[in-house]
């Protein structure tokens, strides 16, 4: 019976002509609004490029989830190498997420000697060798490298300043030979830049690429070029287009914006409708919680998941919409004590409390002079507090067990 199903349902039509250019992997061609960025880009690695081995580039790009860091960083590295060839120059750019590569710089340039050589032996080698095993490849193929370190957090979160400190000083102890090797940091939350050392810091600060969350506006040219390849034609009205828009630009993420986008798409076909709805768009953005997708979750510092969690379970107990902030701070305690941390100040947990506000997560309001007297309030948007109670647990739970 099952298989009929499927076989059914496959023979439905659908709004979608190709659902690639909707997938994360996907890297369009060009990137609206964020044309300022990559002339900027281009600019600072100008001079590299014309003397590939006599400058070393080191570039911070920061911004919130979804404004276009990871996309940035790859479309200007692969049109930067495009550029390089054409004039016969070997510069070549790497892109790797420290997530991914655990936090670790031994994992990190281990994925960057595969790349170059995919034999190459996954034993017997030291991390403080490692590096120079890998700029004696580079000198060896005659190779520029730009090296990408995307969601850098987790580098510095396990290894703290010294891998970055290793990576700009390698250049110098090998004075006099060719310049190999420049670096785009990718972070998200800039307060890590502070455990780098100074000149770090400041080279990092010069050369600072800091996008904006987008306006609905911007989502909606965005949206457009993704509409155009991903759906049939006029599957997708201007007026649906504009109501994706409009959601997404309350968090101004452009992830969140093309996810809603294709699942509003599948619950037309689900419906079996030729077009994509303001109504679908309503019901696809009521069943994805942003918060929900782990990686928003895997972006939050301990401190500010301690805090949602804290809130959750406030709000849970109590079954009113908010929670004033004196509560969630004394849940907040206890929850730093069953994760044998150091709770932080008072004026920090109000930060975040802003800050989680600002990426939509936590609604605050103002009580009037009622029973609790004038205090800030603080309640979950678009996510039952059990919800984000079970995801948190699930977290912690799973990094516990990573830890073990
Ligand atoms: P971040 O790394 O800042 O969290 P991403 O670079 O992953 O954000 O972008 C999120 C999604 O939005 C990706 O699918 C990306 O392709 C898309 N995107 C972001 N900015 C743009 C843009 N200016 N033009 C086209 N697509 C974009
Ligand atoms: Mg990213």
């Amino acid at each position: 019976m099952s298989a009929d199903i499927v076989k059914e349902t496959l023979a439905l039509p659908t709004v979608f002509e190709d659902e690639v250019p909707l997938s994360l992997e996907y890297i369009p061609g060009k990137l609206p609004h964020r044309e300022v960025q990559m002339r900027f880009l281009t600019q600072l690695f100008r001079f590299t490029l014309e003397n590939p081995f006599s400058v070393s580039q080191r570039v911070l790009i920061t911004g919130d989830v979804g404004t276009g860091k990871t996309v940035l960083s790859q479309r200007f590295g692969t049109d930067l190498v495009k550029a390089a060839k054409s004039r016969r120059i070997n510069l070549q750019y790497i892109h790797v997420n420290c997530r991914e590569s655990k936090g670790s710089l031994f994992m990190i340039i281990k994925r960057v000697l595969t790349h170059f050589e995919p034999e190459f032996p996954k034993r017997g080698f030291a991390p403080e060798e490692l590096l120079h095993t890998l700029m004696d490849m580079l000198d060896d193929k005659n190779i520029h490298l730009i090296l990408a370190l995307d969601e850098l957090e987790h580098l510095i979160r396990m290894e703290g300043a010294t891998p970055i400190y290793n990576l700009t000083r390698i250049q110098e102890e090998r004075a006099g030979k060719p310049i190999r090797l420049s670096l785009i940091c990718i972070l998200r939350e800039i307060e890590y830049l502070q455990q780098l050392d100074k000149s770090t810091i400041d080279t990092l600060q010069r050369n600072i690429v800091k996008l904006d969350k987008y306006s609905s506006r911007e989502l909606i040219d965005i949206l457009r070029d993704r509409v155009g390849l991903a759906f049939k034609d006029n599957a997708v009205t201007d007026e649906t287009l504009q109501l994706v828009a409009d959601i997404g630009g309350q968090s101004g993420d452009a992830r969140y914006s093309i996810e809603l986008l294709w699942r509003a798409g599948k619950y037309a076909d689900s419906e079996s409708s030729k077009r994509v709805s303001t109504e679908h768009v309503r019901k696809a953005a009521g069943s994805v919680y942003p918060m929900l997708r782990g990686e928003y979750i895997a972006a939050l510092s301990s401190h500010e998941k301690y805090m949602l969690l804290a809130l959750a379970r406030v709000l849970e107990e109590s079954q009113e919409p908010y929670a004033t902030i004196g509560e969630v701070e004394r849940e907040y305690k206890v929850v730093c004590e069953e994760f044998n941390d150091q709770p932080r100040k008072h004026t920090q947990i109000w930060k975040y409390a802003r800050g989680l506000g600002a990426i939509g997560v936590i609604a605050a309001s103002k009580s009037g002079e009622g029973v609790r007297g004038k205090t800030t309030l603080l309640g979950l948007q678009n996510i039952p507090a059990s919800t984000m109670r079970e995801q948190l647990e699930t977290v912690f739970a799973s990094a516990r067990k990573k830890r073990r």
